[in-house]
């Protein structure tokens, strides 16, 4: 068959190739396999192939494992899986010369499965399928059992690609579309996906844009102390003025810009933009000794180094002290790197900066992150509190939280209090802080002026 001739030719010439130094698992690199099925196809069939199907596997874990047992291990980890994939394939291929599947490496922590047009969609659906449960099996990794965490994200053989490079692209939007999904998900690529990408890839254009244009505005909302519904500090929410579509909220972006790795740039963008505010309210005499403003800090700060350096530099530039800037985090930050976290966050709270944990409660643990992590607040998650005025066990719940986070000596906001009812059982249970429409919903620059002139001056 045809197409078997097309696999084989691309493993006959793969064969003959020198291995590259830079593939350790000594499998091919991503631009070499490109080459080698972009020649084969050109030889062999007409723009019309319907003949090769192509799977991605992206081993999720990676980074954790380098990080844990060092990159040595995790690399010896990738050949290991290399060859689970050949093995497993060969199992349920058959072996031999007529194999109708090719594993390549690409890069460090992915490969391709190329399958030829005796393996069909469903056959591909079902192949992908056991890959991704015979990968998660454990792997003797010298003295440890480690597992591997994959996704597959498969282009089955059909019509609509005329090339290796546009196969390779639908298999790659497939396989983003899996990661998003998480680990173990296996999806097959579909025309719907690829429209997907476009607005996303749209999207994140015009958020390039936004930010050098400075599209970018704040929202501020207010955080009272409990005790005696004061005014402590607000938390500052970005908005995208969008030229075309208006006020977008964070939901609408923040997805795209986490994925296209701008959060940090737009973080950093949205400090610049409340410390100015915050320069202006305090050269207003706006301000009041004691009062902050907290923002949110994606993840991916802890992914890269200089996180403190550059706040300081920022808090210098505005004559901010760092004592007015509290930085919430979610568990997210320092669960790929629980030590790498814990060294930064130290040096934040050296500096003077108050760190919150956010949506507590929401995550795997954090209880255990809270004892391990210098943090010195907790922000209650939301949905804590929605049932909370009519369920015991629920209030109960915040009320061993609060009772915790007291035993620590670190503070707790209570989120996303709409009702008076949730304000006095909130009081009741000795909560200090709360934030939520009932006391301000998120108010632009002048709005939040006006707000702070009215907390100088309470009408008795
Ligand atoms: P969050 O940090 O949990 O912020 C609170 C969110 O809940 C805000 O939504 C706020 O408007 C909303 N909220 C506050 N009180 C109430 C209430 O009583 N009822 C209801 N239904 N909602 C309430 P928003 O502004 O849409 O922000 C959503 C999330 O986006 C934030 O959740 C935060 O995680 C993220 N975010 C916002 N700005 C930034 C930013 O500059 N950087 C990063 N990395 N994340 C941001
Ligand atoms: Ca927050
Ligand atoms: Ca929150």
């Amino acid at each position: 068959m045809i197409y078997s001739n097309i696999l084989s030719s691309i493993t006959r010439r793969w064969q003959a190739l020198p291995r590259p130094a830079h593939a350790p698992s000594g499998l091919p690199d991503k631009r070499l396999v490109l080459e080698l099925i972009q020649t084969a196809l050109a030889q062999h069939v007409s723009p019309q192939y319907t003949g090769l199907g192509l799977m991605l596997v992206r081993v999720m874990n990676h980074a954790k494992v380098s990080a844990t047992y060092g990159a040595r291990r995790a690399d010896a980890l990738m050949t290991f899986v290399g060859q689970r994939l050949e093995l497993t394939l060969g199992k349920a291929l058959g072996h031999g010369q007529n194999h109708p599947a090719l594993v390549t490496r690409l890069g460090e922590t992915e490969f391709a499965v190329l399958t030829d047009a005796s393996v069909d969609a469903a056959a591909q659906r079902r192949l992908g399928a056991l890959l991704c449960e015979t990968l998660n099996l454990a792997y003797p990794l010298q003295e440890v059992a480690v597992h591997v965490n994959a996704a597959v994200g498969v282009a089955a053989c059909d019509q609509a690609y005329p090339d290796a490079q546009d196969l390779f692209q639908c298999a790659d939007i497939a396989l983003r579309v899996a990661v998003s999904r998480g680990r173990g998900s296996l999806v097959v690529f579909e025309r719907s996906m690829r429209e997907a990408l476009v607005k996303h890839q749209l999207l994140e254009n015009d958020l390039n844009l936004a930010l050098q244009e400075q599209q970018f505005e704040l929202a501020f909302q207010p955080i009272m102390a409990l005790d005696k519904l004061q005014h402590v500090g607000f938390e500052a929410l970005a908005r995208w003025q969008h030229p075309v579509r208006g006020c977008l909220m964070p939901r609408d972006f923040l997805d795209v810009a986490e994925d296209a790795e701008l959060i940090c740039r737009l973080d950093l963008h949205v400090i610049g933009l409340c410390l100015r505010a915050m320069a202006d309210w305090q050269a207003r005499q706006l301000w009041r000794s004691g009062w902050f403003v907290s923002v949110n800090l994606s993840a991916q700060h802890f992914n890269r180094p200089g996180l403190c350096e550059t706040l300081l530099g920022l808090m210098h530039s505005h004559g901010i002290s760092t004592q007015d800037l509290h930085l919430e985090l979610t568990e997210s930050a320092f669960m790929q790197n629980l030590r790498v976290a814990r060294g930064e966050m130290t040096r934040l709270r050296q500096h003077g900066f108050e760190l919150y944990m956010d949506d507590f409660g929401t995550g795997y643990s954090s209880l255990s992150h809270l004892h391990a992590l210098p943090f010195s607040a907790i922000k209650i998650d939301k949905c804590f509190l929605d049932p909370m005025v009519h369920n015991f066990e629920q209030s109960s719940l915040i009320s061993t939280m609060v009772q915790m986070a007291q035993l620590l000596g670190i503070k707790v906001v209570a989120e996303g209090v709409e009702t008076l009812e949730q304000l006095s059982v909130l009081q009741n249970l000795q909560c200090e802080y709360a934030q939520g429409h009932l006391m301000g919903a998120a108010m632009g620059h002048d709005m939040a002026s006006t707000w702070l002139q009215a907390a100088l001056d309470p009408v008795v």
